[in-house]
């Protein structure tokens, strides 16, 4: 319903005496409402994008599939140039292997929404891939045939990451039909290999620096919020090195009745080993892992004050009982900005149900640790490596240890201070009436890394789903307050880093003056 036209008079009058200032802030105000009410009143024609969305099987984790990613690509490529963006199919060269043949890679998407060099540049990252979706999974509705229930939009790919992708496109499309200028060049860079690991990605930035050259800011949408109805902001993610340690001992598996008692079993050496990394209190045992760990500070200890967290509703959303720490700060403390350590699972061991009264000649043990800001990974591996060698060799056994590194990805932490993060809490703070949660990620997130170190610009994730959204679940949904939310607070947060950045170049140009 809409509020009567006096109304509406007295809350200008009202805002402009408030305010005491010029009429650009009051017509500034009436560009938010506009705005709003556009996607208020669209509601239902944005759903509607985001079920034909979702209705593409864009998996990209089985290969047969890779054309229904290809088919998303462009169709958002298509979306896009109806917005009048300039649209680059980007070719990713790199193919992925898979037994022995070759599968091409779909393209990725980079745009450009006009070039005013007055004005700054945001460029947003997201994904339009999805992780495999099957009703008999346990989907109580079909999981690409988005489908709305109390509120719920539920379906694959809804919160990760083709809700928040639109909700950009969304923004977009309010601006343009409106006629309201956009006050800040936008660039996107959407692929289509996110959830297989970005195959290829790092080469296509690499190859298309110039893209970046001019991008002053790099939002990236593809996570959520810590709780589930309040908003939040992420400057930090873990990184993550994972490692194989292999023991092997004669040349094939034996019998325990016939040789158990007389050999030095494998199995138990790694036991022994894996049961050497960590306490039962989740402290890592490896000499020296803790040494480069960057000291908590008094500015970053108060960060985790203000932050809404129900431990209840967290370990309801996980399933968990009792976790290791029992206060929220422990917690949070422990999930982001320290390092942990887990033990994943034994490779060439007996794991199916019943009895096989074997002795494995030979087993790979997986673990790995989630890293943090300063620890270094040429620092963790070798200190993993020597700390296996020792325990090992006081066992005194004859097998042989074998220690890698699989995969070593690196922690990001971004600076706070930086003006989209302070544009983005104002936008927050406007349409959802509070000031975001400043929360890091405990999972690696490899993109915002791998755009901060090429590109070597400001970047921020910055979240519209919810905590409950189940990303990769069989219950994956987006709420559709936070879908329309979402797409009204990236509209209100273009408005305001237009005007930060605008603001912070006058204050730098008067510096240079004087
Ligand atoms: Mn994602
Ligand atoms: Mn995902």
């Amino acid at each position: 319903m809409r509020s009567p036209a006096i109304v509406e008079i007295f809350h200008i009058f009202l805002i402009m005496l408030i305010l005491d200032e010029s009429k650009s802030s009051v017509l500034e105000e009436q560009t938010f409402q506009k705005i709003f009410e556009y996607i208020d009143s669209h509601q239902d024609q944005f759903v509607k994008t985001l079920k034909d969305w979702v209705a593409v099987e864009s998996d990209s984790i089985q290969p047969e599939l890779r054309k229904e990613i290809i088919r998303m690509i462009e169709k958002a490529a298509k979306h896009l140039e109806d917005l009048g963006a300039t649209v680059k199919v980007a070719e990713i060269s790199t193919q992925q292997q898979l037994d022995g043949q070759n599968i091409p890679l779909p393209p990725a998407i980079l745009a450009n929404l006009k070039k005013d060099p007055a004005k700054p540049t945001v460029c947003f990252y997201g994904h339009v891939d999805v992780m495999p979706a099957k009703k008999a999974d346990g989907w109580e509705t079909e999981p690409y045939n988005l489908t709305e229930i109390s509120g719920n939009l539920y379906g694959r790919g809804a919160s990760d990451n083709k809700g928040p992708v639109l909700a950009w496109i969304n923004t977009v499309a309010t601006f343009k039909e409106l006629n309201i200028d956009i006050p800040v060049n936008i660039k996107f860079l959407l692929e289509g290999m996110e959830e297989a690991g970005s195959l290829g990605l790092e080469e296509l930035i690499k190859e298309n620096k110039a893209f970046f050259s001019d991008v002053d800011y790099i939002v990236i949408s593809d996570n959520t919020w810590l709780s589930n109805n309040k908003p939040a902001l992420t400057y930090g993610t873990r990184g993550n090195a994972c490692f194989a340690v292999k023991v092997e001992g004669g040349e094939k598996d034996l019998h325990s009745g016939a040789l158990g008692g007389i050999v030095h079993e494998p199995m138990a050496d790694l036991i022994a080993l894996l049961d050497s990394l960590v306490n039962s209190s989740g402290y890592i045992l490896i000499p020296g892992i803790y040494d480069n760990v960057a000291p908590l500070t008094h500015e970053e200890r108060k960060l985790y004050e203000p932050i809404t967290f129900n431990l209840s509703e967290y370990k309801d959303n996980v399933g968990v009982k009792t976790f290791l720490y029992n206060n929220k700060d422990e917690i949070l403390l422990h999930l982001w900005r320290f390092p942990s350590l887990s033990i994943h699972g034994i490779e060439g061991a007996f794991h199916e149900s019943g009895i096989k009264t074997v002795i494995p000649s030979r087993v790979i043990g997986k673990f790995s640790i989630r890293q943090v800001p300063h620890m270094n990974l040429t620092a963790v591996e070798s200190q993993v490596k020597q700390h296996l060698e020792d325990i090992f060799s006081r066992r005194k056994s004859p097998n042989k240890l074998t220690v890698s590194m699989q995969m070593g990805a690196m922690p990001w932490i971004a600076n706070i201070n930086d003006l989209q993060y302070k544009a983005a809490g104002k936008a927050i703070k406007r349409v959802f009436g509070k000031d975001p949660d400043m929360i890091r990620d405990g999972s690696t997130i490899p993109i915002a890394r791998m755009l901060q170190d090429i590109t070597k610009k400001s970047v921020m994730m910055f979240p519209i789903g919810a905590a409950d959204d189940g990303e990769h679940s069989q219950k994956e949904k987006i709420s559709r307050s936070n879908y329309i939310n979402g797409t009204k607070v990236f509209a209100a947060f273009l408005l305001e880093i237009s005007k930060l950045h605008g603001e912070s170049l006058e204050t730098s140009n008067l510096k240079t003056v004087t």
